[in-house]
């Protein structure tokens, strides 16, 4: 049993204590009119035998619900089953009651009451026809049996007075139940909005997430080159415009021009797949030279540019050179022969009254040291100072 369906249960068995009550009170009531009013007909074997009918009824339910029997019914509550009988139970007492019956006829509207929410008017109706030809059949036997109790004008005005009250409760007690329906049925469309807005915020969520990564994808596409996994030439002149704008003082950074040597050749004689890995490898190798915030990007073909950050130039130099040695030492074993390879780079620092602040006369400065570097032979690192060209290393 669920929990739900649990919590609904001991509703039920609340509804039945307070079910029991009723008979309780409608029970005293009797007796306490039979034990003051000794003129009254009625037997005692008669009233005890409704109590004893109005303990038994209520004790079966109770333990017909409290097995769970009665949720295999469209109305787990059984509210017409219980009140049918209960409505039997008072036309029984209005027919072992005379003096009294003016009472016991208020009986049936506090039974009424416990289906205020769950009766259609059919049913409503259906009780009222019950009671009705109970009372009218009661009032006929008294009539056949000429008590001298009974009166004939009081007992019709009070089937008259019952008749107008049921319809008119029948018809009350349907307007509830339909505003009840109303209820449900708007309760159930709000669950639906509910669930429906619950599902499109998972879906937006889950297309936020997707375009996420498809905006991640494409920032590292447009920002990477794709052979090497370094940043491309864009990303690298927006890395380095910040530091071109905040330089006021000469030597904040340096920039290194690399160009691998005779690499036409290279695709040439091992072919382009070849030319492809010997890229992949530099990028490899020249990472490892390099700090944590040095930028090196592929400026284009077998070309490469490095942003050093708070390099002087001795320390640009000595960056380079270990780059190119160390490429230098590169064996590979994937192309035939093993053949190492070099490359020459340019160094340059930047200048504010040179560059000011802009990275074309720095890049163009690093290029003529590289195309210097070229011309004295390759496989070296030449610096070009703002104001002067020097050769370093070969
Ligand atoms: P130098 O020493 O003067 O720099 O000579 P070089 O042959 O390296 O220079 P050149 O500019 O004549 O040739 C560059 C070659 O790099 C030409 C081009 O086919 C090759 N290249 C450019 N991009 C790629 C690439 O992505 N993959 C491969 N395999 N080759 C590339
Ligand atoms: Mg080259
Ligand atoms: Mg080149």
């Amino acid at each position: 049993m669920s929990e739900e369906t649990q919590r609904k249960q001991r509703i039920r068995l609340k509804r039945l204590v307070m079910a029991f009550a009723a008979y309780v009170v409608c029970g005293t009531i009797v007796w306490l009119y039979y034990l003051t009013n000794q003129t009254e007909q009625t037997h005692i074997s008669e009233i005890a035998f409704a109590t004893i009918l109005s303990l038994v009824m209520q004790a079966g339910f109770y333990l017909y619900m409290k097995q769970g029997r009665n949720l295999k019914f469209k109305d787990p509550s059984l509210t017409i089953q219980q009140m049918i009988p209960g409505f039997i139970w008072v036309t029984y007492l209005l027919s072992i009651t005379q003096s009294v019956r003016g009472i016991v006829l208020v009986f049936y509207f506090v039974i009424l009451m416990f289906g205020i929410f769950r009766l259609t008017a059919k049913q409503y109706l259906a009780l009222s026809l019950l009671a009705l030809v109970g009372y009218g059949l009661i009032i006929a036997q008294d009539v056949a049996a000429v008590s001298p109790h009974f009166n004939l004008t009081l007992n019709l005005v009070q089937w008259a007075v019952l008749a107008i009250l049921l319809i008119w409760f029948s018809y009350f007690g349907h307007e509830v139940h339909e505003l009840r329906n109303e209820n449900k049925v708007k309760k159930s469309q709000l669950i639906r909005k509910r669930m429906e807005i619950e599902r499109q915020r998972d879906e937006i969520h889950r297309t936020n997430n997707e375009l996420q990564v498809v905006l991640s994808k494409l920032s590292t596409q447009a920002t990477t080159d794709e052979l090497t996994g370094l940043a491309n030439r864009r990303h690298f002149i927006d890395c380095l415009q910040p530091y071109l704008e905040q330089s006021k003082d000469d030597s904040e950074f340096s920039i290194c021009l690399l160009d691998l040597d005779h690499f036409k050749q290279v695709n040439d004689r091992y072919g382009h797949n070849t030319g492809d890995l010997v890229l992949k490898k530099f990028a490899t190798t020249a990472r490892k030279c390099l700090r944590k915030n040095d930028l090196l990007a592929r400026y284009g073909g077998e070309e490469f540019i490095l942003f050093l950050p708070r390099a002087d130039k001795f320390a640009a130099m000595e960056c380079a050179e270990r780059i190119r040695t160390e490429f230098g030492k590169v064996i590979f074993h994937e192309i035939e022969e093993s053949p190492s390879f070099t490359l020459s780079i340019g160094v340059t620092l930047y200048s504010s009254n040179c560059d000011h602040q802009k990275s074309e006369n720095l890049i163009a400065r690093a290029d003529a040291a590289l195309y210097n570097a070229k011309q004295r032979g390759r496989n070296q690192v030449i610096l070009a100072e703002p104001a002067v060209n020097d050769n370093f290393a070969a």
